[in-house]
């Protein structure tokens, strides 16, 4: 069972980061406080300072990274809500054990030097689940 699940951020499918800016940053003032490319997932995101839970807007850099086909089919908008686990192997194991679908076989490289993968929202209530597990146990952020 996990301990004390824990929202690492809300992550927002758009366009553009810059444009998003203007709403986020200078419309409710969240600071931004980490940006970086993803290459594994083809994206820019940027991380808005939103306490213990972060907001990422995540930018597409190829036509066929997975958040341009989301924002072709849905436009922009929540893409996913990702969970900190301290172990994202043992999960990953347990949530297959238990029938879901995750959509990479093995984690993937997140921002912050994490490693990611993903839940399908057909095993998790119509949501895109994120599970984030940061390289140490401390407050990297
Ligand atoms: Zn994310």
């Amino acid at each position: 069972m996990l301990q004390s699940l824990t929202i690492d951020h809300v992550g927002i499918a758009v366009k553009s980061i810059d444009d998003s800016l203007k709403f986020w940053a200078t419309g409710l003032g969240a600071e931004t406080s980490h940006r970086e490319e993803v290459a594994s997932q083809k994206v820019i995101v940027a991380f808005l300072d939103t306490g213990q839970g972060k907001t990422e807007l995540l930018e597409p850099t190829s036509p066929d990274s997975p958040i341009a086909r989301f924002i072709d089919k849905k436009g922009e908008g929540i893409h996913h809500i990702a969970y900190r686990t301290p172990n994202l192997a043992s999960t990953m194991s347990r949530l297959i054990e238990d029938g879901a679908r995750l959509i990479y076989d093995k984690p993937q490289p997140g921002s912050h030097g994490t490693q990611i993968n993903f839940v399908h929202p057909a095993s998790a209530g119509g949501v895109l689940v994120e599970l984030v597990e940061y390289p140490t146990r401390e407050e990297l952020s």
